[in-house]
């Protein structure tokens, strides 16, 4: 198990498009031992999600550390070459943060119910709808493997904010 070091904004590698693992590639050491690296750091940094280019390892692989079930226990997901369908124009609208652009928050809008289709890592098709604010995670997830990040849907930069002067300024007119 290793704890990873997460790139910050301004690395290429958060600019560049990730690589599909090829399905025979699913199951392999290789792949295993990444995820289990994303894991850890993932858990270390107290995330709620990670994609595998944000540890500088350029494949479409990301973890969502599932909390959106009321009453059943968190749980990390693993997704793998995951795609996703936009199911409706309306949008919703949430503040966003991201490990690699730590103490920053952004209001961002994005649209609010999504189909998701990915392999776990067990090579197990997963296929499964997100609404509201899971919806909004699985697309900032998905917006790391395609070399985009949050800011880049940021509408209105006053909409761009220090987490602490978010919390002491901002946090209050929501
Ligand atoms: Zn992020």
């Amino acid at each position: 198990m290793a704890i990873r070091k997460v790139a910050r904004m301004g690395h290429p590698i958060l600019r560049k498009k990730a690589e599909v693992v090829p399905e025979s590639a699913i199951s392999s050491h290789e792949i295993e031992s990444l995820i289990r690296d994303m894991k850890d750091t993932l858990i270390e940094y107290n995330g709620r999600g990670l994609a595998a280019p944000q540890i500088h390892e350029s494949v479409r692989i990301f973890l969502l550390f599932w909390d959106f079930d009321k009453g059943k226990k968190p749980f990390i997901q693993v997704l793998i070459n995951p795609e996703i369908k936009i199911l409706t124009q309306e949008k919703s609208t949430y503040w966003e943060g991201c490990l690699s652009l730590p103490g920053l928050i952004g209001k961002v809008s994005r649209p609010r119910r999504i189909s998701v289709e990915a392999y776990d890592e067990k090579a197990k098709r997963l296929n499964f709808i997100c609404d509201g604010f899971s919806a909004t995670v699985v697309q900032h997830e998905l917006d790391h493997l395609n070399g985009v990040l949050y800011i880049d849907h940021i509408e209105d930069m006053k909409d761009f904010s220090f987490t602490e002067e978010y919390d002491r300024f901002l946090n209050r007119d929501e």
